[in-house]
């Protein structure tokens, strides 16, 4: 049996990972590669498989990094099964859909400008680089064409297909509908092996979601690391030094710019304002949530409520929305969002997580270079993007091809990530034993893998391995 890794090798995006049994073909996950003009251009790449061959693919969650090439997939002839839980399915959906909506919306005004003058591209960090727009990688059309592949599975049933594949979902406690993948596969020698994907894995004690569930063996283990070098800070006090940047700008009216992912982060800040203004920490400070696709999110958490841990479900039992408050707005038109300049002493959740894109990117513009700003990152900003330049304490950075000075304050509050840490990773890893043969780290930057790896090896007494981009092993 073989598996080749096509992404998130030395690297924390495009995650896809192709196996081929000797009788079947399938992937795990087909994420885009995203971070700078140079990864992006990788989705372009031909897939080193043919998608005609493949039976299957399992998703493990919904976020861009890890599902989307899928349609590219399936205009290459893919006419298998794609496996994922429901919330995933949604998700991914509307993901790919916005997805699309830029990309083809970008082609448009990109091919109507004289090519002589050149264009700057999308990228709000570009520092004036001309280059071209490459066609769509897919359209709305393909999205909605894909859309049909899906079959939905809950966690914790075995599934048998009989044909020497055998699947579990376990619930990864990463996003909404994120899951770890169980297969027992028969290799080439008629044994049965036992290989389990990790997906990414979230951080225990999240909001909304469960902890992530431990699987007890394995022969062997594809395991994330993108925190695998470092331990957040504890929730708690993740909590409090957010209330307190929240009152400090209330007090000096000034804006607080929470550039957030619009999938399970955007929510789960807004589960935490919730709290606080209904707990009454917090009041009079509007909140408004600036993208279309974290709202057109919330209405999937609604619907699946049987996903949430205990706490969530029981605030609902008790009748309080976690999606409603007072002062609490969702913007939906480009005008709105722009009449929010004009807005001082609020809190403004806006995409893209890592400012790549999207709205953030305006209000960037016009907060950016006051003192009175903070500006609060909650995710992993992936090198090469505008939030890991202003992260990285940059004096000065490029918005909208225009250098701005960064006088806002910055705060990363890292109790809030979705990931996993090194405590957490390690936990997960332990649950496995001796019993691996090979633990492979994968969807973390090569240093990080590589220390991880290591650590890995002395505590645990297996053999672990950080895979280069397009190797191919051999699974016993
Ligand atoms: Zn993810």
């Amino acid at each position: 049996m073989k598996l080749q890794f096509c992404g998130a090798a030395k690297g924390v995006t495009g995650s896809c990972f192709y196996v081929d049994t000797g009788e079947l073909k399938f992937l795990v996950d087909c994420g885009a590669f995203q971070g700078g003009r140079d990864l992006e251009m990788m989705n372009y790449d031909p897939f080193p498989f043919n998608p005609a061959d493949l039976n299957y693919i399992f998703l493990t969650h919904g976020h861009f990094d890890h599902c989307g090439r899928l349609p590219m997939l399936v205009k290459q002839g893919f006419k298998g099964r794609i496996i994922a839980t429901q919330p995933t399915r949604d998700i991914a959906k509307i993901v790919l859909l916005d997805a699309a909506g830029l990309q083809e919306e970008e082609y448009r005004r990109w091919s109507t400008k004289p090519k002589q003058k050149g264009y700057r591209g999308s990228d709000p960090a570009s520092e004036g680089a001309l280059y071209e727009v490459r066609e769509p990688m897919y359209t709305v059309e393909d999205v909605e064409e894909m859309s049909s592949f899906f079959d939905v599975y809950p966690y914790g049933d075995s599934v048998d297909f009989r044909n020497g594949l055998e699947f579990r979902m376990r619930d990864a406690g990463h996003i909404l509908g994120s899951s770890m993948f169980e297969f027992w596969i028969k290799n080439g020698s008629g044994r049965i092996r036992k290989v389990v994907f990790s997906g990414d894995l979230g951080q225990s004690g999240q909001r909304i979601v469960r902890d992530p569930d431990l699987v007890r063996e394995a022969d062997y283990v594809i395991v994330e690391s993108t925190y695998g070098d470092r331990s957040h800070r504890n929730k708690d006090d993740t909590l409090l030094e957010f209330l307190a940047i929240l009152k400090d700008a209330q007090e000096h009216e000034a804006n607080v710019l929470i550039p957030s992912f619009a999938i399970e982060r955007s929510q789960e800040i807004i589960y935490e304002l919730n709290l606080f203004f209904e707990n009454r920490l917090l009041s009079n400070m509007p909140v408004y949530l600036d993208s279309p696709m974290a709202s057109e999110t919330i209405k999937i958490f609604k619907q699946f409520p049987t996903f949430y841990d205990e706490d969530a479900q029981r605030l609902l039992e008790k009748g309080d929305d976690p999606f409603a408050f007072q002062g609490f707005h969702e913007t939906e038109s480009v005008d709105d969002s722009k009449r929010l300049v004009a807005k001082r002493g609020c809190i403004i959740i806006a995409g893209s997580g890592m400012c790549t894109g999207g709205r953030i990117v305006h209000h960037l513009e016009h907060n950016i270079e006051s003192s009175k700003t903070s500006i609060v990152f909650v995710g992993y900003q992936v090198e090469g993007t505008l939030g890991r330049k202003i992260v990285d304490g940059e004096p000065e950075v490029y918005i909208k091809g225009k250098r701005m000075q960064v006088r806002a304050k910055i705060h990363t509050l890292g109790g809030f990530s979705a990931h996993a840490d090194q405590n957490d990773l390690r936990y997960w890893l332990r649950g496995f034993g001796h019993t691996p043969r090979r633990v492979f780290m994968v969807h973390g930057e090569e240093s990080v893998a590589t220390k991880f790896a290591q650590l890995m090896h002395e505590e645990l007494q297996v053999d672990t391995y950080v895979p280069t981009m397009y190797e191919t092993v051999t699974l016993e």
